[in-house]
């Protein structure tokens, strides 16, 4: 079965979460939906680790690796115009055929 805690960094407290909802306005992927108390995280493996969700979340309730995955492989194209525009390798998605971004 696939597993997306072994294949990304993304982590969700639900306990923590004040249902502020801001991370399913901010997230690219639909990763996140709103809950009735707190957020759902929905499809942890779309998650491109582009941290987004964690950088918005005021207490804390999502952690995440930025700077690895397509997100960052773009970001490193765009700045240096070396390397590649996805991670290359599935990484970021766990090879999803449903994932856009490699
Ligand atoms: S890190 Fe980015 S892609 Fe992943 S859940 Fe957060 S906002 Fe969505
Ligand atoms: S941003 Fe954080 S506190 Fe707000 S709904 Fe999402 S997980 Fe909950």
């Amino acid at each position: 079965m696939f597993d997306s805690y072994t294949l990304n960094t993304l982590r969700f407290y639900p306990e923590r979460c004040i249902n502020c909802r801001r991370c399913t306005e901010v997230c690219p992927h639909g990763v996140f939906f709103e809950g009735e108390s707190s957020a759902v995280l929905d499809s942890p493996e779309r998650c491109m680790e582009c941290g987004a969700c964690a950088r918005n979340c005021p207490p804390g309730a999502i952690e995440v690796q930025s700077g690895v995955g397509c997100a960052a492989a773009l970001m490193r194209k765009a700045l240096t115009g070396k390397g590649e525009e996805t991670c290359g390798d599935g990484s970021c998605c766990g090879g999803d055929e449903s994932c856009e971004c490699c």
